[in-house]
This record gives structure tokens, sequence and C-alpha cells, in this order.
């Protein structure tokens, strides 16, 4: 079988810095994405901006796994920080992903996905080591990621661009553990498990999901967000 990598970004940011890096790129337009194939330092992958948010994500996420045949999936981008001690800058790599805005009581416990039997759509084990490891390398190196810290656990997913202090104190009561906040990956978890395909999750704290969040998201977006995605997913592939 032949392995293809995804790589995928909400933003145009997130994937700029990574598309000149294509060797021999063509591109195919699906579903209103531009869909970029070519080779990331010889290995064959597919790279993807998804735009922003759960449906977009698993629209993008089907696409991959059934009409290009991805072999596994790496999202990357940029997430608001919750946990405690998880700054802007730092970087976070799930190990499970869950939609905070998911609720279907009482039919069902609250955030389970309604008849999958789940809340929590674990990411793959070896990917997610692979991304923990670039993380530090990154950060070791000094390379943009200057004393970042590197996390690993619960990332929450949701159609909100979480921007008060007020609504993330109230994620932070209701899901203690959860590390960070974004608006895609918990969809992507949930369509790579129903196709059983491996996939990693990535951020970088660009807020902490407060009353700054807007301002600090647009800093970071601009300033870092494209070297660090870039650096870090090559750096993955590496290993
Ligand atoms: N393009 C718009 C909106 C960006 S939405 C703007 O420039 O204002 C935020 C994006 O970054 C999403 O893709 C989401 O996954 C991630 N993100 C970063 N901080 C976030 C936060 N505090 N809450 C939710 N998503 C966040």
């Amino acid at each position: 079988m032949t392995t293809r990598l995804a790589i995928v970004g909400a933003m145009h940011e997130e994937i700029a810095a990574l598309r000149p890096c294509l060797d021999g790129a063509r591109t195919e337009r699906r579903a209103g994405r531009e869909f970029h194939l070519g080779r990331l330092d010889g290995h064959d992958v597919i790279l993807v901006r998804c735009g922003i948010g759960k449906v977009a994500a698993a629209t993008t996420t089907a696409v991959l796994l059934d009409a290009f045949d991805a072999s596994a999936l790496v999202f990357t981008g940029v997430a608001g920080g919750l946990g405690e001690g998880v700054r802007v800058g730092d970087i976070v790599v799930a190990s499970a992903l869950l939609q905070h805005d998911m609720n279907a009581e009482p039919l069902f416990p609250r955030w389970e996905v309604p008849l999958t039997g789940r809340a929590r759509f674990d990411a793959d084990a070896g990917w997610s080591a692979r991304l923990v490891q670039a993380s530090h390398a990154l950060a070791a190196a000094n390379l943009h990621a200057h004393g970042a810290a590197i996390h690993h656990g619960l990332v929450v997913s949701g159609d909100r661009f979480v921007a008060t202090r007020a609504e993330s104190d109230q994620l932070r009561a209701a899901l203690s553990d959860a590390l960070a906040v974004e608006m895609e990956g918990a969809a992507v978890a949930q369509v790579c498990h129903d196709f059983g395909r491996p996939f990693g999750i990535v951020r970088t704290i660009s807020d902490r999901a407060d009353d700054a969040a807007h301002g600090d998201f647009q800093r970071f977006v601009c300033d870092v967000a494209a070297p660090y995605s870039r650096d870090i997913v090559r750096a993955a592939l590496a290993l």
C-alpha cells in the first residue's frame, strides 16, 4: 500500500510556509478546496487548507481519506490555551479530542457523539509521539519556540472562537483536563476514526481564550503560525 500523508491547516497562515517546500507539486480542486499533492523532504504528501470550523474540517478530512486515499493525517494550527500553565507560544499535541459544544442531553450523556458511544476520540500514539518529539527539538534549538513548553493532553473543539474570560472559565470548570480550545480537531478525529486512519494534531497557542484573545490571535497568526507549522511538521516527518 502506498502511504500518503495529509497535512491540514484551517487558515492560510497555518499552511502557507509549507506550500513552497513541496517538490513536484500539482493542485487539484474538490469541494471548493485546493489540494496540493507533492513530495515533502522525500515523503508523499497532500497539503490543504480546510477552512474554519468543524464542518469545514470534516468535509475536507473525508475527501482526503476517501478521494485521495491519504493513509494518515497531521493537523497543524493555532489554538487558545485553557489549561493552567499553557501559555501563548507553547505547543500542545492532542492525546484526545472532544467537541465541547456537543450536547444531546438527556438522550445521551453530555459531550457524547450520539450513537458512537464516546465523547473522546484518541489521536494516534505514534504520530502524537513524533509531534511531541519534533516540538521539543524545535524548542531546544530555540527556533521560534523560545522558552516554549510542550504539552500533551486533551484538546477541545467547537464552533466558537472563545474570546472571553467568562467562556474560558466555564470550559475549564466543565472540562478540567482540557489543555486547549480550537475549532476543528474533534471533527478531524471523528472522521479519521470512522475511516480507521491514524491522525495527529499539533497546535501552537496563539491566545488564552480570554478577553485579550482577539488581539493576541491576530498578531500571533501573522508572525509565527506559518513557520511554527512548517518546522514542526518537517521535523516530525524526519523521525
Ligand atoms: N479568521 C478569523 C477567525 C479565526 S477563528 C480572524 O482572523 O479573526 C480561530 C482559528 O484559530 C480557528 O481555526 C481555531 O481552530 C483557532 N483558534 C485559535 N484560538 C482560538 C480560540 N480562542 N477559540 C477557538 N478557536 C481558536
